[in-house]
């Protein structure tokens, strides 16, 4: 491909251009860690996070760099408890878990079915248990699991961007409607879900990442979630790279994550949080970028719009 030629996306593209996985135990974890979470209650209270090794997600979402600590193969039956059990020994008690495993939690080759009660069993103990998944992939299953859990289930899935043509870019395989779809089944089942929109997919000006992710919260609440986290995009997974190389793709600033989430807590619909990993990756300047965090981190925690940063790259 030469410099100016149409990039053509597809699930072939994107896999192709994709670097080494990181090597994994399947009886391991990839990471296990404790953060603080404003639960819907209003408590800002622990939340543990176990991060499971399983096979790697069926879909192949544009902006993912998930795979990295994935499994080709799935993992055998009783891999994932084991797992659970482990982190569970290291991590302190806490009241809330999520369980998050590269993909979806209701995908059958990345956790097997035969796996649910034991999971179940183990949890036992928490209040709410948090797992993610692919919209397409709610369906009774997600009652069975429901069913044997002592704790209240929440789902967090992926609407990305209701932008349905940057949607159909990212390879999500979904429609707005399947997403729309999952939450209300998921509602009409008494599940809470949560949401994930992105700050700033590739082919948009950083203004447009700012609206759409705008129109992406508005559109995630009207369609019944309880709970937003906004994502800034960033590159490392080999596709995101090209774009970045070819001008097709620039990360957001910190600056827009500060708007958007202020736009979000605004709204009164529900929590909303930034992602605040990496933070250093959205911003140039050095002597703002802890005070930006810093704030980033206190919104999420009161949902109240804290005050302004003055520096000179405002
Ligand atoms: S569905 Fe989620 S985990 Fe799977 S490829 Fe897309 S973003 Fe990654
Ligand atoms: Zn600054």
């Amino acid at each position: 491909m030469n410099e100016n030629s149409e990039i053509v996306i597809n699930e072939r593209w994107i896999v192709s251009n994709r670097g080494k996985k990181n090597s994994v135990d399947p009886r391991k974890p990839y990471a296990w860690l404790v953060e603080k979470e404003r639960t819907i209650s209003g408590e800002i209270e622990d939340i543990a996070i176990i991060f499971l090794t399983n096979r790697e997600c069926q879909y192949h979402c544009l902006m993912c760099d998930l795979w990295k600590n994935t499994t080709d193969e799935t993992v055998p039956v009783g891999a994932i408890p084991d797992q659970i059990e482990w982190a569970l020994n290291q991590l302190p008690h806490v009241k809330h878990l999520k369980l998050y495993n590269s993909g979806s939690f209701f995908d059958g080759k990345a956790i097997p079915e035969e796996d649910y009660e034991r999971i179940a069993s183990l949890v036992s103990n928490f209040e709410t248990v948090i797992v993610e998944s692919h919209p397409r992939l709610i369906n009774e299953k997600c009652l069975l699991f429901r069913n044997m859990l002592k704790p209240e289930l929440q789902i967090a899935m992926g609407l990305e961007t209701v932008n349905s043509e940057i949607l159909l870019k990212l390879n999500k395989r979904m429609t707005l409607e399947d997403f729309k779809n999952s939450v209300s089944y998921l509602k009409q089942h008494g599940i809470n879900s949560r949401a994930f929109v992105l700050l700033r997919p590739p082919f948009l000006t950083e203004s447009e990442g700012i609206y759409w992710a705008e129109r992406s919260i508005d559109y995630t609440f009207s369609a019944g979630v309880e709970c937003c986290t906004v994502i800034p995009v960033r590159s490392g997974n080999g596709a995101m790279d090209l774009l970045l190389e070819k001008g097709r793709f620039t990360p957001p600033d910190i600056h827009s994550l500060e708007m958007v989430l202020e736009y979000g807590i605004g709204l009164n619909a529900g929590r909303v949080f930034a992602d605040v990993w990496d933070l250093d990756l959205f911003s140039d300047c050095k002597k703002c970028i802890d005070q930006r965090t810093n704030r980033l981190v206190e919104m999420n925690l009161s949902q109240k719009i804290s005050g302004t940063i003055n520096c000179k790259c405002d």
